[in-house]
């Protein structure tokens, strides 16, 4: 690896591979919501939202593939970066589903209700209609995407259940529908350039240990958050 570049693929893979060495076992979230009564000793909930690239998650499915992994992949449908249907987009989606990843909806819909002037909860039940629709699929989790527009996509879950809208979980949510953000150790590379974390929910200030570094601890719950964008074979720019 050429000193300086952390987020690089392979130093990803190794990451994983030092946490399977150490013992985890690799979930998906749903996953977690099935198992969480008689959780393995220590577990990571895998999750990948693809902010800006579905090409890039498709090397994610070859490493998860090489190690034998599972995680959970939230797809945005409004992004002006991708298009989930582009012949290659819609190639790298359906291998996600086949090789047996789960796959949930990046929410937007604050944002699509005050661009659009729509009820946010009819964008919510139209966009889980057509992501199921387009995989053929039934989802079962949305997880809210922060993006430029200045709201909180999570806010709509202030007052309302996953079950409404035939979910069973939203993944930052903190009551027993899911509860992972707030009873786990949350690990993050949402800073593009370094990782952060939050101790069951605190914010851990200062540390930007890497997701291999913070094994050492014996977390026995880990949730990882990675986005396919982050990551790079040589360099950020290619
Ligand atoms: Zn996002």
């Amino acid at each position: 690896m050429t000193a300086g570049f952390h987020f690089t693929f392979a130093n990803l893979e190794a990451q994983y591979k030092a946490a399977l060495d150490a013992g985890y076992e690799i979930l998906t979230c749903i996953d977690y919501v099935e198992r969480r009564e008689t959780l393995p000793e220590r577990v990571i909930v895998n999750r990948v939202d693809i902010d800006l690239s579905v090409k890039k998650a498709d090397k994610l499915r070859e490493i998860y593939s090489r190690l034998g992994i599972k995680a959970s992949f939230f797809v945005r449908l409004h992004a002006p970066e991708y298009n989930p249907f582009d012949f290659e987009n819609y190639r790298v989606l359906k291998a996600l589903r086949d090789d047996g990843h789960e796959i949930g909806y990046h929410s937007e819909i604050i944002d699509q209700a005050a661009i659009w002037g729509e009820d946010a909860a009819d964008c919510l039940r139209r966009d889980i209609d057509v992501l199921n629709r387009m995989l053929e699929i039934e989802i079962k989790g949305a997880a809210s995407h922060g993006g430029m527009t200045g709201l909180n996509n999570l806010d709509f879950w202030r007052d309302r259940s996953a079950k409404e809208f035939g979910l069973v979980y939203e993944a930052y949510n903190e009551g027993q529908e899911f509860g992972l953000f707030n009873t786990s150790f949350y690990i993050s590379d949402s800073e593009w350039t370094r990782w952060k974390c939050y101790n069951k929910g605190a914010r851990c200030d200062g540390d930007h240990r890497t997701f291999a570094e913070h094994l050492v601890d014996r977390h026995p719950l880990i949730y990882l958050l990675i986005h396919s964008d982050t990551y790079f074979d040589r360099h950020f720019y290619e």
